[in-house]
């Protein structure tokens, strides 16, 4: 297979990163990862805006329109270029003598690889989550890749036989380890706000536009952990994980146990969107 590396395609076994890539030595750097869906990229310009975001919240200086310019060779030289496919972009701040500082004029580490990946219409999965207090950073609107907390967390989850944590902080839920969380109760919508304690999805972004088009209440205010088992409804949403129902809290259902009528009709708007000329 082949990767994108520092504007070079390469043959992945071939690309290498120095081991004083900050990267590697401080998960000092952002990623994305978006979904191609019917021949495009989902919100492609959002998943790039979000990218350029990140890189001026750490302070790269990394031009990523050139980054967004080799993606259809980097899709030909991978054999993926009329399929559906996710694509992964990294950039790191690069190679340093390792100190916690860094200095000025150092280049970025920039790699992407896209890899064959049909998404299902609609997810029609439903996820068991657990609970636990959300132990990572206060700035978990940047998609860094340090992603040791949400790594843990996940495992915390799979080790249950579970899809995903739900983190709790300062007593309310915030998101998910690699997807955001919505809750439903008596027909209105809530979902933590977009600040510094959560990862402002896309997906949460596009759901949050189609709960508007479809007349849905909304508030954003994150659900208090001891709400939890009064919510009619509850799902996850993600690049990969879609729109996709919970069905379990911590060992315990949630409203019917399955799909609840608004969250299907936000997955039956959801496909429309996707599939939309
Ligand atoms: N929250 C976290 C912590 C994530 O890592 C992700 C995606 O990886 C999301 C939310 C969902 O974001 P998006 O919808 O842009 O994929």
């Amino acid at each position: 297979s082949k990767v994108y590396l520092n504007g070079a395609i390469v043959d992945a076994g071939a690309a290498t990163v120095s081991v004083f890539d900050r990267g590697f030595l401080f998960g000092d750097g952002i990623y994305e990862v978006m979904a191609r869906i019917n021949g495009r990229f989902f919100y492609q310009q959002a998943h790039m805006d979000r990218l350029k975001a990140c890189l001026r919240k750490i302070d790269i200086d990394y031009d990523a329109d050139t980054l967004e310019e080799a993606i259809p060779s980097l899709l030909e030289a991978s054999g993926v270029s009329g399929k559906d496919c996710m694509l992964y972009i990294q950039i790191t701040r690069g190679v340093a003598p390792r100190q916690h500082a860094y200095p000025p004029g150092i280049r970025p580490t920039a790699l992407m690889y896209a890899w064959e990946k049909a998404l299902p219409d609609i997810n029609r999965g439903l996820a068991k989550v657990v609970t636990r207090e959300d132990f990572r950073w206060s700035r978990c609107d940047i998609k860094m890749t340090s992603l040791l907390g949400n790594v843990m967390a996940n495992q915390y989850a799979m080790e249950q036989q579970c899809y995903e944590t739900l983190f709790v902080r300062d007593g309310v839920v915030t998101e998910a380890s690699h997807c955001n969380v919505f809750f439903v109760k008596d027909g209105v919508v809530y979902t933590h706000p977009a600040n510094t304690s959560i990862l402002d999805g896309i997906t949460r972004q596009v759901v949050l536009e189609l709960c508007g088009s479809l007349g849905l209440e909304v508030r954003l205010q994150g659900v208090a952990a001891s709400d939890l088992h009064g919510m009619d409804e509850a799902f996850l949403t993600g690049t990969s994980t879609q729109v996709m129902a919970i069905s379990e809290i911590d060992g315990k259902p949630v409203g019917i146990g399955s799909a609840g009528p608004v969250t299907r009709r936000l997955q039956e708007a959801f496909l429309d969107l996707k599939t939309a000329p």
